[in-house]
């Protein structure tokens, strides 16, 4: 049992203003595994005054400074990488290789990064008469989501400390094991009191605190797309920036040429992997129309393959996160069959032999992209398979979307699939496999307005000021 009940704030561990706390449950065996403190606005003043004070001198700290930090800061992160990757798995399910794999390479990956772009990153630059300076924005509100949260939690608070920020970071409520044992990796990197704080606790009471805080100078959010809508009216009396990073229905599209069964199965895989709870997964797989059988027995065959069962087991898939999402994710189903979309793998129910635990058994619909399972954002093991006539018509299908964060186009000559990349409405595509921790992450339409990754992420916490004469 996990007990994680102070807040970091003012480089210390302190007591919530009012003891509450809340369990957290396992979302494999559905027992409680832990339980944490709830905070109040009181707690949220508390902080913001330590990251006010400690801005004054973390503002005007030199580059070397910030690059020593995130040093130690990534030294401590090796040092617990297998501990921060069990406390991923325990909190919201993912298989432990996974926890202890990609999950917590994102977050050390941002790190490194955020130290490359620093070494380069110009914060003055001459322009004829004009001198430009990007300075720090000031104090922070950091709100993540918990699907990825090392991921979410390090790509915020790497480019936030490297531009000269302070912050205060809230966790998601359901998994809130990583960010505290990341709270302890800054803690033990030396990170100047103030600079960082963290407090746990309800996004209604915490996130809104930080949201309409007057001494809060910006809110960088992950999640969903009524949180962000709502964090944007909370922001807007105190006209404080909101970047946001939100959902997505984004499109796969598979061209028509010799890897196509191949690219079927990579596709249906990928959307699998971490129990389809990734923003930007591929979840409207387009194919052509002509070659609709081979796509259902590519896809059938990859996904019934996909093994689901205990995180601590050898399985490729564990559970989603909470009964509620378990709850969402079978009620889309049932509105998949009840549209008339055709069932190819998976479907209603846990998967044979799984009685506890949110399992939900790897799906793929065939559909059309006017179906509700196409058009929301179901954020589990879901996927729906779509024809198109041709090229034109995969784009358009592709576009045919109130989102517009991520895209993926698989084909055997690169260069075909980047002339369909390149007519994506989205702050991203994938091309066979591409993987850069320096390329920007954000989405275009409903998908939000934040860029993070690499040099953008900088870009989000940073003021520009021109010195003119
Ligand atoms: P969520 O919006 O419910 O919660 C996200 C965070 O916001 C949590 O910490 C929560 O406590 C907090 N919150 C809730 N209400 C709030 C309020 N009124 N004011 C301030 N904060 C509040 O999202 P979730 O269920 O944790 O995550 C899933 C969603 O996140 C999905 O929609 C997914 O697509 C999205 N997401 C987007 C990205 C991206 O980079 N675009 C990445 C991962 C997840």
């Amino acid at each position: 049992m996990r007990n994680y009940l102070k807040f970091y704030i003012d480089g210390q561990w302190v007591d919530p203003a009012t003891p509450k706390t809340a369990e957290v449950v396992n979302p494999a065996t559905e027992a409680v595994s832990g339980t944490i403190s709830l905070g109040s606005p009181a707690d949220v003043d508390k902080a913001v005054a330590a990251a006010r004070r400690a801005f004054a001198t973390w503002g005007e700290s030199s580059v070397k400074e910030r690059i020593d930090l995130l040093e130690a800061i990534l030294a401590e992160y090796l040092k617990r990488e297998r501990e921060l990757g069990e406390a991923v798995t325990e909190e919201m399910g993912a298989p432990l290789s996974l926890g202890c794999g990609f999950h917590t390479l994102l977050g050390k990956g941002h790190f490194s990064t955020a130290l490359e772009v620093l070494k380069e990153f110009k914060f003055e630059e001459q322009r004829g008469a004009t001198l430009i300076r990007k300075e720090p924005i000031g104090v922070c509100g950091l709100i993540t989501p918990w699907n990825w949260p090392m991921n979410q939690t390090c790509v915020k608070i790497a480019p936030a400390l490297a531009a000269g920020c302070t912050m205060i970071l809230k966790p998601p409520q359901l998994a809130p094991y990583s960010a505290q044992i990341l709270a302890e990796i800054l803690h033990d990197a030396g990170t100047p009191a103030g600079v960082f704080n963290m407090i746990q606790g309800q996004g209604s009471v915490i996130g809104n605190a930080l949201s309409t805080h007057e001494d809060v100078d910006m809110i960088s959010f992950t999640g969903s797309e009524q949180v962000g809508v709502q964090i944007q009216k909370d922001a807007a009396d105190t006209v404080k920036r909101v970047g946001l990073e939100l959902g997505g229905k984004s499109a796969w599209i598979v061209l028509d040429d010799g890897a196509f069964a191949a690219n079927v199965a990579g596709a249906t895989g990928g959307m699998m992997g971490n129990s389809g709870q990734t923003c930007s997964a591929g979840s409207r797989l387009l194919v052509p129309a002509a070659r609709m059988d081979e796509a259902i027995a590519a896809a059938a065959e990859a996904a019934n393959g996909v093994t689901v069962g205990d995180p601590q087991g050898n399985f490729a898939m564990g559970p989603v996160v909470s009964k509620s999402q378990y709850n969402i994710i079978q009620d889309y189903i049932q509105k998949g069959l009840d549209e008339g979309a055709k069932l190819i793998a998976g479907g209603l129910g846990r998967p044979e032999g799984l009685d506890k635990g949110w399992f939900v058994k790897p799906t793929v619909f065939v559909g059309t992209n006017d179906m509700v399972i196409a058009r929301e954002e179901i954020f589990g093991p879901v996927l729906v398979i779509i024809g198109y006539e041709n090229e034109d018509d995969a784009v358009r299908i592709a576009n045919d979307s109130d989102f517009g964060l991520g895209g993926y186009v698989s084909g055997e000559d690169a260069d075909k699939c980047r002339a369909v990349a390149k007519r994506m409405r989205t702050g991203a595509v994938w091309i066979n496999g591409g993987f850069d921790f320096h390329a920007p992450f954000g989405g275009y339409k409903r998908s939000g307005n934040g860029r993070e990754w690499g040099e953008y992420g900088f870009h989000e916490y940073l003021e520009i000021k021109a010195i003119i004469g």
